[in-house]
């Protein structure tokens, strides 16, 4: 029998601003009990329905500067005028816990993240097309006409950094980039590098373990 590790995975999501990252979100959550998503803290205002302490921890600059100075984040990066930053509290009891853990970053903080866990699973998600994506932006209908032109244009930027990513997902529907998503953690369960113990019972299995041993301490196998 092989054991994976009982840790659950840090997977950061990024993607233009209205790519879907939440709406899809969303629907992994819903499909998947043993995720749980990290809730971020943000200086900018609340925007349509949003709560405070459900989609954001919501500060003002000064409340965030105070967590910023007392080493209470992961990491954290300013975007537009506003700063967005992963609190580092309950992160490694979900984690323990054996809980997969996403975090819904923008590509500074991912950068951060990468330094300092470089195992972390990175996930970038796009749109179909850039004249899709105006359109989402544009139909969420919660920001202004300007804010929208801004998050559009840092778009083409943030689409070049994709390659600093592990995997990308095309948002073409909800429910294909969901399903994307969910194979990938599911693969990433199976890496050998994941594996943590192998129990092996029978004469059979023993020479398996052999094998097993061998291969991952890269020794070479005569054959
Ligand atoms: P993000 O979290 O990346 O900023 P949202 O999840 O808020 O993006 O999605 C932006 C808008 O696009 C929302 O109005 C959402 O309902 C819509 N949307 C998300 N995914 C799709 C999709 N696959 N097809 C059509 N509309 C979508
Ligand atoms: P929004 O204002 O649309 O909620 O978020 C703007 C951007 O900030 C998005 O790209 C989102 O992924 C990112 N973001 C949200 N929370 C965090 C966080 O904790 N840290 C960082 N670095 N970015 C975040």
């Amino acid at each position: 029998m092989i054991k994976t590790k009982k840790k659950g995975l840090l997977i950061v999501i990024s993607g233009p601003s209205g790519s879907g990252k939440g709406t899809i979100i969303k629907d992994l959550l819903q499909k998947n009990e043993n995720i749980w998503l990290s809730i971020s803290c943000t200086s900018r205002q609340p925007r349509g329905s949003e709560q405070n302490k459900i989609d954001y921890y919501f500060l003002t600059k000064e409340e965030f500067e105070e967590k910023i100075q007392r080493d209470e984040m992961l990491e954290y990066a300013q975007y537009g005028e506003n700063y967005y930053g992963t609190p580092k509290e309950y992160i490694k009891s979900h984690l323990d816990n054996g809980e997969d853990v996403i975090l819904e970053i923008e590509i500074q903080g991912a950068l951060k993240i990468k330094e300092l866990l470089p195992e972390t699973l990175f996930i970038f998600i796009l749109p179909p097309s850039m004249q899709e994506l105006k359109k989402r932006l544009e139909g969420r209908n919660t920001e202004t006409k300007e804010k929208i032109e801004k998050r559009f244009a840092t778009a083409y930027n943030e689409i070049n950094e994709v390659s600093k990513y592990n995997y990308v997902v095309v948002n073409d529907t909800v429910e294909n980039a969901s399903n994307k998503i969910n194979a990938i953690i599911i693969a990433e369960r199976c890496r050998v590098d994941r594996i943590e113990e192998v129990y092996l019972n029978t004469p059979e299995e023993k020479i398996h373990e052999n094998i097993i041993d061998k291969d991952l301490k890269n020794e070479e196998i005569n054959i």
